[in-house]
């Protein structure tokens, strides 16, 4: 660091420069992301709450009520009636959270000597997005993967056998996988947990502000598409900061009513309140303040129109693909579509050379694309003239 501060114009120029090295989703070339462009007003809103800070929120009491409402209003789209959360950084720490919660719970059980596991136990699906392995990792959890079926979700009945055969603290269901944008029957999986009374958390962190919204002439028949409070969920991780069109960072965390509160609370006794459940510490107060907004600002209404016109666009893609010899994975569910590709690695490097950047399954030999709100129909025609081009190499 030098002794003498720099002109405020000098560093903003040199910041300009290193932000034209990154890409703009309004360029439509992020075909591989699950973020894209924030509603307007949420800029506004950024500048308002920039200095406050959740970590201690006796002293932003406004704040801490925005982002009460904004876990209301989230929890009544979940259909909780006393819904207790956060607005947090992202899916994975809400996941965390979720995995904090079931692993206090087991050892509450182990103190009172009624489990014989000697880690939390869950079962979870082979589809589940890597903030998971994070948290095995950090916590000590025992997995076991649940393989899932030709339709790509999870195995039911290796659920429910597992679960007979062995002591459970909680069961993982994904309503909108990461890579193929598939529903668990969260139904089947609630009606598991309630018989055997065990915890079930419900990963929706891109799925929650979709399927909700999703018009019935983009559903399936044969595809359970309920994941709410309504079935006995115990925790929902849903983030505004994907199909939310929230900033960064932005995820939430929704736990079933506020008795999960007392596996989460550590002691904080130098803050103006004296406990904390949240992961971060000192963290935005934005987070609430945008989803809270946008919520109220679109309206089921507005969030339909958004979802459904992601839900064209995904459409139009899959349509196109087919009529230039491509084959997807499956038809989509949500705005997510998976090109059957032995080479993919390759094909997604090759496509990057030429600016469009796609990701890649992990689950299946595919080229995954999401058709966030920044992708407009050209984009997919551009993709599409590219795609061919690549793979004509
Ligand atoms: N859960 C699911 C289903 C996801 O798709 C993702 C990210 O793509 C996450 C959790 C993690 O979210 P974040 O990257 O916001 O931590």
């Amino acid at each position: 660091m030098e002794e003498k501060g720099v002109d405020e114009k000098d560093i903003l120029e040199e910041l300009e420069k290193y932000r034209k090295m990154d890409l703009k989703y309004e360029d439509g070339k992020i075909f591989g992301s699950m973020c894209s462009n924030v509603l307007p007003i949420t800029k506004k809103i950024v500048d308002m709450f920039l200095e406050t800070n959740l970590g201690d929120p006796g002293l932003f009491k406004g704040t801490k009520i925005l982002e009460e409402k904004a876990v209301s209003l989230l929890g009544s789209l979940m259909n909780g009636k006393n819904v207790y959360g956060h607005i947090v950084s992202g899916g994975t720490e809400a996941n965390l959270m979720a995995l904090r919660c079931i692993k206090n719970i087991w050892k509450e059980k182990k103190r009172k000597n009624l489990t014989k596991n000697e880690n939390p136990k869950i079962v979870i699906p082979i589809t589940a997005h890597f903030s998971f392995e994070k948290g095995r990792d950090m916590m000590d959890f025992d997995y076991i993967y649940a393989p899932i079926k030709d339709d790509y979700t999870i195995d039911i009945k290796f659920v429910k056998d597992t679960v007979e055969d062995e002591e459970i603290d909680g069961i993982v269901g994904i309503a909108g996988t990461t890579e193929l944008g598939t529903i668990d029957n969260i139904e089947k999986l609630s009606n598991i947990s309630k018989e055997h009374n065990i915890y079930l958390h419900v990963d929706a962190a891109f799925g929650g502000l979709v399927i909700p919204f999703l018009e019935e002439k983009y559903k399936r028949k044969n595809i359970s598409y309920k994941f709410d409070f309504s079935l006995g969920v115990d925790s929902i991780t849903i983030d505004p900061h994907k199909m939310g069109h929230c900033p960064i960072p932005c995820g939430g965390i929704l736990f079933k009513n506020e008795t999960y509160r007392s596996y989460l609370d550590v002691n904080a006794p130098y803050l103006t309140e004296t406990k904390q459940a949240t992961i971060l510490g000192t963290r935005v107060g934005f987070g609430g303040a945008c989803t809270y907004a946008v919520l109220k600002l679109l309206g089921r209404e507005g969030q339909r129109k958004i979802v459904s016109k992601c839900m064209d666009n995904t459409l139009y893609l899959s349509k196109k693909l087919k009529e230039n010899g491509f084959e997807t994975v499956i038809n989509p569910i949500l705005n997510i579509v998976a090109i059957r590709d032995e080479n993919y690695k390759e094909t997604c490097k090759n496509l990057k050379d030429r600016g469009i950047y796609v990701s890649i399954c992990n689950c299946v030999e595919a080229l995954r694309v999401v058709i966030m709100p920044h992708i407009k129909k050209e984009h997919i025609d551009n993709f599409i003239e590219q795609l061919c081009e690549v793979k004509k190499n």
